[in-house]
């Protein structure tokens, strides 16, 4: 016989549903690492890199810069979700191989976004597998990723809620999976000076109740290049264990989201900037 489901209704946040996730299951700040490389556990870690993988030049060139400016983690966007589907898709798994060329060159680990789990053979050389906003409630791709044996940065569903949010985290931890880093990215709002509204409150909230690491892209929240340093200074502010930035080394022709991409002066600029609020807040870059 079919058991009523108690946790069909639980929209609104209960330590009940939330049986991996939440505090008490982990008293410790849960620290996910890569090497020497961390995020979370007093370490602010900073992923940064291009949204797009374009060609070998543009990678390398920007992993070294960002290697350079004291990123931890390169990201860079292979396989891409789109809106529009005449825009660039991305370069798919050649993508992948180019950020392990990037990674031999520097030593930074990688971050890059999976869309479907049927493209996991050619993520072996990617250390976090990004789930992307779009994909926040993709149950079936969460399931498997709670049994790949990496660590999975999911981020905000652009209408989700921090509850849902982590209980998306939870299928994969449900999965075996203990590497989780959540990612607050902005929501759609009736607002339109910015690209999506960035829930800043929703960073402490998290933390008040997960073990699990909580970073902050505030290039996807902006949208604008202009507004970033002041918002990623105001995530670790908030008490973001990381934060995840987009930077080009010619944004003006990027293939994708150039007009909020970082050029490397400017994330150099803030990584100097980001060092002192990461000390006020008792973190290391
Ligand atoms: C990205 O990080 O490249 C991305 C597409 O972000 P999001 O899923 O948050 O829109
Ligand atoms: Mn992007």
């Amino acid at each position: 016989m079919l058991s009523k489901d108690k946790y069909s209704a639980c929209a609104e946040f209960s330590p009940e549903a939330l049986k991996k996730v939440i505090r008490g299951a982990h008293p410790e700040d849960s620290v996910v690492s890569i090497g020497t490389h961390a995020i979370g556990g007093g370490v602010l870690g900073v992923i940064a890199g291009p949204c797009a993988v374009e060609n070998e030049k543009q990678i390398i060139a920007i992993a070294k810069t960002v290697k350079a400016a004291g990123a931890s983690f390169l990201r860079g966007g292979a396989f891409k979700l789109r809106t529009n589907p005449y825009s660039f898709q991305g370069i798919g798994s050649k993508g992948i191989k180019l950020l392990a060329a990037a990674k031999k060159e520097t030593g930074l680990p990688l971050v890059s976004e999976i869309t479907e789990i049927r493209q996991f053979e050619y993520f072996d050389g990617i250390d976090i597998i990004q789930v992307g906003a779009r994909n926040m409630q993709n149950f079936s791709l969460l399931k498997e990723l709670g049994k790949c044996g990496k660590p999975v940065l999911l981020k905000r569903g652009l209408a989700s809620t921090v509850t849902e949010l982590l209980m998306a985290a939870e299928y994969i931890m449900d999965g075996g999976n203990v590497n989780v880093i959540l990612c607050e990215r902005g929501l759609r709002t009736f607002e339109t000076f910015s690209r999506s509204t960035l829930d800043i409150a929703a960073v402490p909230w998290l933390k008040q109740r997960t073990h699990l690491p909580v970073i902050v892209d505030p290039s996807h929240a902006a949208g604008d290049a202009s507004l970033i340093p002041a918002v990623a200074k105001a995530a670790v502010a908030a008490g973001a264990d990381g934060l995840m930035i987009e930077v080009h080394n010619d944004p003006e022709h990027a293939l994708c989201d150039g007009e909020q991409s970082l050029t490397p002066d400017a994330f150099s600029a803030l990584m100097i900037a980001l060092k002192k609020y990461a000390e006020l807040e008792g973190k290391r870059l």
